[in-house]
């Protein structure tokens, strides 16, 4: 996976009461691995069950409640997790956008429109519990979904780019030669090798 800018390296998560890092290399591994605690079937809760826990707005409760919903395949989970995303407590915040990322891991075509607002807020959230976590859940939007998360952006002026063959660049930031219909090289107008923004301009064919 790409390198990112020092201020992602790295992503403190609080598990079993321990504290764990994850390098972000790891974020993919550590999504997939994920195993609801407490013995409990996560994918048992209903959206009636959800919706009675969190009446009480128990952060402990909700925290949990969260990561359990993450499991269910219905369509509520995705809306439980965004607005727990802007929850006062931070164990709720940062545990509703490891929901997100869980959804897009197991590649849930969640609303880009209204869910990377969130997951790039969450990104500079003052808690580093949940900006490390929003960090993780902006990856794997990346990595599963194909989205485009501009923090991750090299924050370089566009540069330009001739194709040299049928489609074919040169990045001239990184030297990375790609197809530019290969949206796993090259997305909305960005090198994601690199991340330089580049406007390509047709030229051999
Ligand atoms: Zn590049």
């Amino acid at each position: 996976m790409r390198a990112l800018s020092p201020k992602f390296e790295g992503c403190l998560v609080i598990e079993g009461g321990g504290i764990v890092l994850y390098p972000p290399h790891e974020a993919d591994t550590y999504f997939a691995q994920f195993q609801p605690r407490d013995g409990e079937c996560a994918d048992s809760l209903t959206r009636a069950e959800a919706e009675a826990r969190i009446l009480g707005d128990d952060p402990t409760v909700l925290s949990h409640t969260v990561l359990m919903a993450a499991e269910s395949e219905d369509d509520w989970v995705e809306e439980l997790c965004a607005s727990l995303a802007s929850h006062r407590d931070f164990h709720v915040r940062r545990n509703a956008l490891f929901a997100l990322g869980r959804l897009a891991h197991k590649k849930r075509p969640l609303n880009r429109e209204s869910i990377q607002p969130i997951i790039e807020r969450a990104m500079v959230d003052p808690n580093s519990y949940v900006a490390g976590q929003a960090a993780n859940a902006a990856m794997v939007v990346e990595g599963d979904l194909r989205w485009v998360i501009n923090a991750f952006d090299n924050g370089q002026p566009e540069l330009e780019v001739t194709t040299y063959s049928n489609g074919w660049i040169k990045c001239p930031n990184c030297g990375w030669r790609y197809a530019t219909y290969d949206p796993s090289a090259f997305r909305e107008g960005r090198c994601m090798q690199c991340r330089q923004k580049l406007r390509v301009i047709p030229g051999a064919t």
